[in-house]
């Protein structure tokens, strides 16, 4: 088996030129975007945007305050009635045109996406990629929507069902996806007849800006809202505003259960996607190089911060030995790097200090406990975020870093004598966003995915998303779906209408 000491040292490749992804031009305008256009914030103090390969400060934006959400809010009630009214073919044509706009400045959102977050560039391709192709299901998805036929349920009674947008939404987004969470967001809540108000994450609010800048002239004014600052601040202020009707966020577990607190006097509806530790289980009949494959992407896609990243591999004990070989053949050939230092740079740095500290903290605690790392297991010399891809083995079940959402380029491996074992302990953590079984068993592929408590699962697979189907957790993974017509039913109420027509 080819372990640590034999595999090649990995070293963070470096760009020659530090500025190259972004010119000052590019740049959103500063404060908050409220009712159609920037206006300076109620406050003065600003947030420092750092780039996380070189830790320099790229550019400071608004340290919101509650006064901003405030303003906010009143532009995008004002604006609801009229946004809701319109038809669906008509919210549907202007959500076409914030996706052709999108893609228009592509290259440009690709490099400040890379910019902001150190994202590999083919990583930022496929996140814009994905934001366009958001846009464009929602336009479409709008226009045919579907629910139980009208009729006489009762006697002379005529049972109409109606979809009606909420009002409101109040939204609060990750470092991981910026705009591409954003855009699984604002998609669905326009389509459905809302308007909001965003508060992209604190650490990578670039690009969440850019997009209002681009589209201000698209939406009428007051239909998309973007308060900056941070979540005990700004975010609180979304989540128990009373004249926001809905708060939906993107984040860790205890945001929301913070938001889901700072909701409950209210009664607003909460939508909730939240952390994640997808258990990958692999049995002995499956394709172990396909496997290992599979999980070159799904564990390190994004530098492993991802929430359905396949990080907890469980592998059948025949096996194990065979299968981490191959792994460990697949971690070892990533190119580690800054993002303009080559296409075939597919790992980046972690977002920030304190999330880099975060998951060393992890890595360092494993070592201590004896866990042992086949590849990688430390940072990787700085300046910037770097951590090598991991693959850690000889991992216990109740071992922290088997539970734990660590949110890095680190993949766990554990091993199992049976199925029932392999099931029980892929359900045994808090977590239920998503999950993957390994056979070429038809009827293990079929009953395993049953059993496991993910609400998404891939058979032979991990990590593939598609637009038109349902993502959200189960669990400490939070409730709610984004994507695909489940999250326009989300973002909307049901009303039942009834005519009498006795003659
Ligand atoms: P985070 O919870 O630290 O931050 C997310 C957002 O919540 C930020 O905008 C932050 O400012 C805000 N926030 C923080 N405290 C808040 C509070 N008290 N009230 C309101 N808002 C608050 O999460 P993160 O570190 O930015 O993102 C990583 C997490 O997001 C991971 O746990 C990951 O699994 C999860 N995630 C989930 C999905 C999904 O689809 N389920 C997708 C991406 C990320």
């Amino acid at each position: 088996m080819t372990f640590l000491n034999e595999t090649p040292a990995v070293t963070v490749r470096r760009s020659d030129v530090a500025t190259s992804l972004l010119s000052d031009g590019d740049l959103p305008p500063t404060g908050q975007f409220i009712d159609g256009q920037f206006r300076p914030s109620t406050s003065d103090r600003t947030l420092d945007v750092v780039d996380p390969c070189r830790e320099t400060v790229l550019a400071r934006v608004a340290d919101g305050t509650v006064a901003d959400v405030d303003l906010a809010v009143v532009a995008a009630r004002k604006a609801q009635p009229a946004w809701g009214r319109l038809t669906p073919k008509e919210r549907s044509l202007i959500l076409l045109q914030v996706a052709d706009r999108v893609e228009k400045h592509h290259d440009l959102l690709v490099n400040m996406e890379s910019a902001n977050t150190g994202k590999p560039l083919g990583v930022s391709r496929d996140d814009v990629a994905s934001t366009i192709d958001t846009f464009r299901f929602f336009a479409g998805a709008a226009r045919s929507s579907t629910s139980q036929a009208a009729g006489d349920y009762t006697e002379n009674h005529l049972s109409v069902i109606i979809r009606e947008p909420l009002g409101v939404v109040g939204v609060v987004t990750p470092w991981n996806y910026p705009l591409l969470m954003a855009a699984w967001k604002i998609a669905p809540i326009l389509a459905a007849g809302n308007t909001l108000v965003l508060k992209p994450s604190e650490l990578t609010p670039l690009t969440t800006l850019k997009f209002a800048e681009l589209v201000a002239d698209l939406l009428p004014a007051g239909v998309l809202n973007v308060v900056t600052g941070t979540g005990p601040v700004v975010g609180a202020r979304l989540a128990d505003h009373p004249g926001i009707d809905m708060i939906a966020l993107t984040g860790s577990v205890n945001s929301g259960r913070a938001v889901a607190q700072g909701a409950a006097p209210s009664l607003k509806r909460v939508h909730l996607e939240l952390g994640g530790k997808a258990p990958v289980v692999i049995f002995e009949d499956a394709d172990l190089t396909a496997a290992a494959s599979s999980i070159r992407n799904a564990g390190y896609w994004n530098s492993g911060q991802e929430c359905g990243a396949g990080c907890r591999v469980l592998v059948h004990e025949s096996i194990a030995d065979t299968f981490i070989e191959h792994l460990v053949n697949e971690v070892s050939s990533f190119v580690v790097g800054e993002p303009n230092a080559g296409d075939d740079v597919e790992i980046g740095p972690l977002v920030s200090r304190p999330h880099f500290d975060r998951v060393c903290g992890y890595l360092d605690r494993a070592k201590g406990a004896g866990v042992r790392a086949a590849v990688g297991g430390s940072a990787l010399d700085g300046p910037g975020f770097f951590v090598a891809p991991t693959v850690l083995i000889n991992v216990d079940s109740d071992a922290e870093v088997a539970r734990e959402e660590i949110f890095g380029p680190v993949v766990t491996v554990e091993t199992f004598a049976d199925e029932t074992e392999a099931v029980t302990r892929a359900n045994s953590t808090p977590y239920g966003l998503s999950a993957s079984v390994f056979t070429e068993n038809a009827r293990r592929s079929h009953d395993v995915a049953a059993r496991l408590d993910a609400g998404t699962v891939w058979v032979n697979s991990h990590l593939v998303l598609a637009t038109e189907a349902p993502w959200g957790g189960f669990k400490g993974s939070g409730y709610g779906r984004d994507l695909s017509i489940y999250a326009l039913d989300d973002y909307s109420r049901t009303k039942h209408v009834m005519h009498n027509h006795t003659r």
